[in-house]
């Protein structure tokens, strides 16, 4: 008798295994292709799974509970073997289920079991009435008017993605256009083949060093380091070794943080790179998303420019990686699939045999440790490619100064002269809101969140008490809830107040803030940085938002207001990410001709580290910092996973916790691995949750593996909202 043939298929669902099916009733088992999605019955749901296996002979399940694939619904394979390969060694790293993974790393649209149609080219062009339409009567509405005249440019259509190219996110002005009749959707012609393109400058020699080096390693394995000031060249760098890994045939992968993901560095790589290109963001729709998967896993697309999870999207002939701003926290996943796509990153070139380039001008300590070691080829552009100088940095000392509200004099009159001189400021404050607390100066009440153990920010605009942890607002008190005393005081320093404060100091001075409040409606952000380029406002404040990924070559004096909260912070790595602010922010400001300062202000100017990274710069700091890594044995002298739990009673959240760490302890032995904890999160309650977790820590990372392995599947699933946890692999947060 022929044994049964069953098909093995990862399912998605928070349990480990996979799940065996019988194939669906009169097909051939062969004939469901590895790699394609099915619709089978989960308990008492249907879900879309993925085809792992289609000869399993071998199953646990007896035979009576076998039940059978409900649906095909690919005839051809999604991933291939080697993107599924690649798929359970992420899976098996960060102790997640495989069918989470694996169809995490598809589209929604595909995920939801919609079928693969090939996508249709979309674009929009303008009506027959907008053609004629004049642009004038959108003088109210400047985007919408800049718009319509592009389009009108090309009455034969243009494709979305190109538009997003050439003029940033615009889906709202598209559709507002559409409601007035003057734009239709439309498939647009296939793009003209031939673009003018922009000559590529000649290299530096550092420049040049480091492409030939990305050049010669192209058909194997190789991780660089490509550690480089602001301004050095890299993006030149990478486009050129990009150039010749397309020249070559092959696919190449560029990931950037999010919010580098400007329609700046998009046009960048438009101009100069002829083969047709695709991007992947959190910004597309779900259809513009699913036709740029399409298009790099069929290999039309050869270049893939895109966020974290662009990572897991099919490259069949991918031949080079870029991470750029490596060090960046948004390539962490901090939620599911708690994966690092830079670390991924290297992973996937080794599998694939190709090189990657990590590069930052503040390179994150694990990468230059792993430089240091030799296991990735450092290379170093010292300089700015057009000759300007790095801006130098000076500590304000804060100390036994009468504050004007944050501000210390001596930033106030840096403020006046460069505004005098027609120059730009940079004020940065990385606290939105008016003021962090809001007390009686009577009896000592402080507006305190009622779900979270956090203070409740004052917004003075919209006048409310809003809590930053879990969104609670309630309206602003105008006496004291306790005592009724009429003397409540904003205490501390938020962007809005900030802003205050200047619009009061220089009236006559064009003020932006760019912070998450005053940004919130959809292509605000970049409305407002494309009118700092223009030049629109000498004084800039802003939170982290505008100290990342953006260009102010204008800017002449730039501001750190709360440095301080990076140097006592909870995590060992607050420092690290102090000093990568700082050098970040100092990288932004000032060129060839306009050479800038930054200040920072602190009432801690003898702090070592601070001194060390601005007296000698980023690689001093780090080697510094890495030494008290060292003595710690602390990543990436060590090795971490963090369990989290969390539960609406404390207790049941000690217990699972005090559970699990006796499970580890047991497992662990008298082996090398520590386990530390449980302890309660540095903010325990928070939305209404207790939080807690536990840290387990090893010299070895295999050590540290071989233990989690079965530990983490020893544990008790997750009990809705009555219990939940998560294991975090190399944490890059502990809370
Ligand atoms: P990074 O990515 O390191 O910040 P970029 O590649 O963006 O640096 O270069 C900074 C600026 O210098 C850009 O305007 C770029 O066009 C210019 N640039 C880079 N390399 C050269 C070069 N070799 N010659 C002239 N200009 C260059
Ligand atoms: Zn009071
Ligand atoms: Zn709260």
């Amino acid at each position: 008798m022929r044994s049964l043939v069953l098909i093995r298929v990862a399912v998605p669902v928070p349990l480990f295994g996979d799940f065996d099916y019988l194939p669906p009733p009169g097909m051939d088992p062969q004939a469901v292709a590895v790699g394609a999605r099915v619709r089978v019955p989960f308990g008492r749901t249907a879900q879309v799974g993925l085809v792992l296996d289609n000869a399993v002979e071998d199953s646990e399940v007896p035979q009576e509970k076998l039940r059978p694939i409900a649906e095909v619904l690919d005839a051809e394979p999604l991933f291939s073997a080697e993107d599924i390969a690649f798929l359970r060694w992420v899976a098996d790293y960060y102790h997640h289920p495989l069918g989470e993974a694996l169809l995490h790393a598809l589209p929604t649209v595909l995920r939801k079991g919609q079928p693969l149609l090939p996508a249709q080219r979309q674009g929009w062009r303008p009506t027959a009435n907008g053609r004629g339409a004049e642009p004038q009567e959108l003088s109210r509405a400047p985007k919408q008017r800049r718009l319509l005249a592009w389009l009108q440019q090309r009455p034969e259509g243009i494709e979305t993605a190109e538009l997003g190219y050439e003029l940033g996110p615009c889906r709202d002005q598209l559709k507002a256009l559409e409601a007035r009749g003057w734009v239709e959707p439309c498939v647009p012609p296939a793009r003209p083949g031939e673009r003018q393109l922009q000559p590529a400058p000649a290299l530096n020699p550092a420049q040049h060093q480091a492409v030939v080096a990305i050049r010669e390693t192209l058909g194997g394995f190789a991780p660089f380091l490509l550690d480089g000031i602001t301004g050095s060249g890299k993006t030149e760098v990478y486009l050129q070794a990009i150039e010749t890994a397309l020249e070559q045939g092959r696919q190449v992968l560029v990931l950037v943080p999010e919010i580098g993901l400007t329609p700046q560095l998009q046009r960048r790589f438009k101009r100069r790179v002829r083969e047709p290109m695709a991007i992947l963001h959190s910004g597309l729709a779900d259809g513009e998303r699913l036709r740029a998967w399409q298009q790099v896993r069929s290999g039309e697309a050869r270049l893939l420019l895109g966020t974290r999870s662009a990572l897991f999207t099919p490259l069949p002939e991918l031949g080079l990686i870029i991470v750029d701003e490596e060090h960046d926290l948004s390539f962490k996943q901090q939620d599911g699939l708690r994966y690092s796509a830079r670390d991924l990153a290297v992973a996937l070139a080794q599998r694939r045999g190709c090189p990657v380039a990590l590069g930052s001008a503040t390179p994150s300590l694990e990468s230059l440790h792993n430089a240091q070691q030799g296991r990735y080829r450092h290379l170093i552009l010292p300089e700015r490619a057009g000759g300007a100088q790095s801006p130098p940095i000076s500590l304000l000392d804060m100390r036994a100064l009468r504050l004007d509200e944050g501000l210390a004099p001596a930033l106030l009159q840096g403020v006046r002269a460069t505004l005098d001189a027609g120059e730009q400021v940079l004020l940065f404050l990385n606290r939105r809101g008016y003021a962090p607390l809001l007390a009686c100066h009577d009896c000592g009440w402080v507006a305190d969140c009622d779900h979270c153990d956090a203070r409740m920010t004052l917004h003075q605009a919209s006048r409310v008490l809003w809590c930053h942890h879990c969104g609670a607002r309630r309206p602003l008190p105008e006496r004291c809830p306790q005592c009724n005393s009429g003397s409540l005081r904003a205490l501390g320093q938020g962007t809005e107040r900030l802003e205050g404060v200047l619009r009061r100091a220089f009236p006559e001075a064009p003020l932006v803030r760019i912070d998450r409040d005053s940004t919130r409606r959809k292509g605000e952000l970049e409305l407002r940085l494309n009118e700092i380029r223009a030049g629109r406002y000498p004084l800039l404040i802003g939170t982290q938002m505008l100290a990342k990924g953006h260009h102010f070559p204008d800017v002449t004096l730039a501001g750190i207001l709360n440095a301080d909260n990076g140097l006592f912070g909870a995590d060992y790595r607050a420092m690290e990410r102090l000093a990568q602010l700082i050098i970040q922010v100092a990288g932004r400001a000032g060129r060839a001709e306009k050479p800038g300062r930054v200040v920072i202000q602190t009432y801690h100017p003898d702090h070592p580290l601070l001194r060390l990274l601005i007296g000698q710069g980023y690689a001093a700091f780090a080697k510094e910092a890495l030494r008290e890594r060292q003595e710690a044995r602390l990543p990436p002298f060590g090795y971490q996973a963090l369990l989290r739990a969390d539960a609406r009673k404390p207790e049941a959240m000690q217990a699972f916790l005090d559970q699990a760490a006796e499970a580890a302890r047991r497992r662990v032995g008298d082996a090398p691995v520590e386990v530390l904890g449980p302890i309660p999160a540095p903010m325990e309650k928070r939305i209404g949750r207790f939080h807690g977790h536990l840290l387990l820590q090893a010299e070895s990372r295999p050590l540290l593996q071989q233990v989690l392995r079965e530990w983490v599947r020893s544990l008790p699933p997750g009990r809705g909202g009555a219990l939940r946890w998560s294991l975090d692999v190399d944490p890059q947060e502990l809370f």
